[in-house]
């Protein structure tokens, strides 16, 4: 391995949690070498950021990702654009290599990956027409007087469902439980909205169409089994933590989040995780921020503690 290879910090993730803790770390005179493809991370689905500090009209994502990448790239932080395959420990120090098999070492790691949007446990669960984001993809049917179907029960497919009433003739909102846990706000809105139909106690079993999804099989709770033609669908039925390259054993609570202590160190001395991939009680921008700093603040210490 050359020289060049040699970091203080491996990041992951160049959402706002891994940005952060590249900006904290250049700023502590740390050494950060961040790994991703999307500056602004799942901010890309946020149309505007309307609840964090400082911008009373909202910021689309978009604009915060790539301001806030430039911002850790003005101090010193080298972005390789591309992910990192894998993340594995030799004595002290971490080992990283990206998708082109280049090796990048570092004694600390933070963990900034995210999750992504659980899919249905169907066969053919990816095909075409299945959708996790409404603000990207719902205008693909604009003019089209589609029926949308959106399956989940949370704020996340309230949002979806309230999103799409402005795109399709009709929304489908199918979900298991015989109750929608979602807050009041959300619950009025969805009941003032005519194009909304909901469907409680009732299960997705299937998708029907050749490429494209043209139709769902459902099964209601009393059993009744029906095929709902539908244009598309959108998902909002929970998430995976994206912790796939990490090829160490590591403690992870219940859904697979990386279990963190106080200084959102993870089981593995030296690696931190911060923001949503995280046993974390929020998962927002602004709490992925924190974490990134904290992380970024606690690598240095532990940097100084044990390396020095
Ligand atoms: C539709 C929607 C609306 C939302 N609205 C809001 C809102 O209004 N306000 C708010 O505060 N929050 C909102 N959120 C939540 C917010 O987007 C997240 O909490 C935040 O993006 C989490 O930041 P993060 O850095 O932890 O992870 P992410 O933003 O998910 O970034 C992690 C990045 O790491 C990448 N990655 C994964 N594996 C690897 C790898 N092996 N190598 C390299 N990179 C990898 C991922 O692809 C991703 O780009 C919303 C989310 C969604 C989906």
């Amino acid at each position: 391995m050359t020289e060049a290879n040699s970091f203080d910090i491996i990041i992951i993730g160049t959402g706002p949690a891994g940005l952060t803790a590249a900006l904290y770390g250049q700023r502590l005179g740390l050494r950060c070498v961040v790994f991703g493809d999307i500056p602004g991370g799942n901010l890309y689905m946020v149309d505007n950021l309307a609840n964090f500090p400082g911008f009373p009209d909202g910021i689309p994502g978009t604009e915060w990702g790539v301001k806030t990448f430039q911002q850790a790239q003005t101090e010193g932080a080298m972005f390789t654009m591309g992910r990192l395959e894998s993340l594995e420990q030799d004595g002290n120090t971490f080992f990283g290599t990206d998708v082109n098999g280049i090796r990048y070492s570092a004694p600390c790691a933070i963990v900034a990956s995210g999750r992504v949007p659980r899919k249905l446990p169907v066969t053919q669960s990816e095909m075409k027409g299945v959708n996790f984001c409404s603000v990207c993809d719902g205008p693909l049917f604009r003019g089209k007087n589609a029926t949308l179907a959106v399956v989940g029960s949370d704020n996340a497919a309230a949002q979806h469902a309230l999103t799409l009433s402005r795109i399709a003739e009709k929304v489908l909102v199918i979900y298991r439980s015989a109750q929608m846990i979602m807050d009041a706000s959300h619950r009025e809105r969805l009941a003032g909205q005519d194009s909304i139909d909901l469907m409680p106690e009732t299960e997705v079993t299937g998708y029907v169409g050749l490429d494209l999804v043209e139709a769902l099989e459902i099964v209601a709770s009393s059993g009744d089994a029906e095929t709902l033609s539908v244009d598309g669908v959108f998902l909002a039925i929970g998430w995976e933590p994206n912790t796939d390259m990490v090829k160490m054993p590591v403690e992870t609570i219940d859904g697979g989040y990386l279990k963190t202590d106080e200084k959102l160190m993870t089981s593995i001395p030296g690696m931190f995780a911060a923001g949503d991939v995280r046993d974390t009680d929020l998962y927002q921008v602004l709490t992925g921020c924190a974490d990134g700093a904290r992380c970024a603040l606690n690598a240095d210490r532990f940097i100084k503690d044990v390396h020095s």
